[in-house]
């Protein structure tokens, strides 16, 4: 009678808040914006906001992942390419592309090399780097569980202070647990897709370009599994180009644009010019 919402429906919608904002903010920060440069961020307090939502939802160094993204385009499918499944097979990238990602930014000088235009700042080196980045949005997820299993009503249904002790117990384990799903889902699961499965199966509409559109999976992954469009044309803010496709950041970044916290500057990509005889 005190509980307002199903266990498991929490869990579903704070997995689905987290690993969205990682999703979008990866793609639109960290790829479209740093990486190719097709957007820009104007507005600098937009910026700090993506740049600390990567770091509590994924960890990563912003400069380090520019850096391999354009070794990875610089070398496509070659030897060199940090993360090529015709290179390396199909499995251990699916499996291991964290390994393989963290060897690539152990390479020395990866991020002088490829992302000299990407500055080490204070979000990036001090207090909410990596690791500590990661600390603050566990700690945040679990404060969110524990404020939703007090509001499940324990410490009534079990007197204040044995309730109090299982409403804690309870929400510490729901925001671990949405924490552990989430790093497995972003780790082991979608990065890895867009590296394996998108260099390996799927269509291809521009024949002489590396990499795969895979549309459903596109769904998922805010777009970036139309990355045979996106390998045809890097710079494009937009990677649906053939009709079917959808890039579910588009309109997003259609939205951020009109509201003058970024504006659009890559070319959008079109379907490959027919030559008639
Ligand atoms: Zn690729
Ligand atoms: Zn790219």
């Amino acid at each position: 009678m005190y509980a307002i919402l199903p266990d498991i429906l929490f869990v579903l919608i704070a997995l689905f808040c987290v690993t969205s904002i990682a999703i979008f903010a990866t793609t639109i920060y960290l790829h479209r914006a740093l990486a190719h440069h097709s957007i820009e961020i104007i507005s600098e307090e937009f910026e700090r906001l993506l740049n600390r939502a990567i770091l509590i939802t994924t960890g990563l160094n912003r400069g380090e992942w520019v850096a391999i993204h354009r070794k990875h385009h610089t070398f496509t499918d070659k030897e060199d390419d940090p993360h090529s499944p015709l290179v390396l097979g199909f499995w251990k990238v699916q499996l291991f592309n964290v390994y393989y990602y963290i060897r690539a930014a152990r390479t020395f000088g990866i991020v002088k090399t490829f992302a000299p235009d990407i500055s080490s700042r204070w979000g990036d080196s001090t207090a909410l780097r990596g690791f500590r980045g990661l600390t603050i949005g566990i700690a945040i997820l679990i404060v969110a569980g524990v404020v939703f299993s007090f509001s499940q009503g324990y410490s009534v249904r079990y007197g204040v202070f044995p309730g109090a002790l299982v409403a804690i117990l309870y929400g510490m384990f729901l925001g671990l647990l949405v924490a552990a799903v989430h790093a497995v889902l972003y780790v082991f699961v979608l990065s890895p897709s867009i590296n394996g499965l998108c260099h390996w199966r799927g269509v291809k509409r521009f024949p002489d370009t590396p990499a795969f559109n895979n549309r459903l999976f596109g769904w998922l992954v805010a777009g970036e599994g139309l990355h045979n469009n996106h390998h045809k044309y890097p710079r494009s803010p937009k990677f649906s180009i053939f009709r079917g496709d959808f890039d579910p950041a588009w309109p997003v970044i259609k939205l951020l644009a009109k509201a003058k916290f970024i504006v659009i500057i890559g070319e959008v990509g079109v379907p490959e010019a027919v030559a008639y005889p």
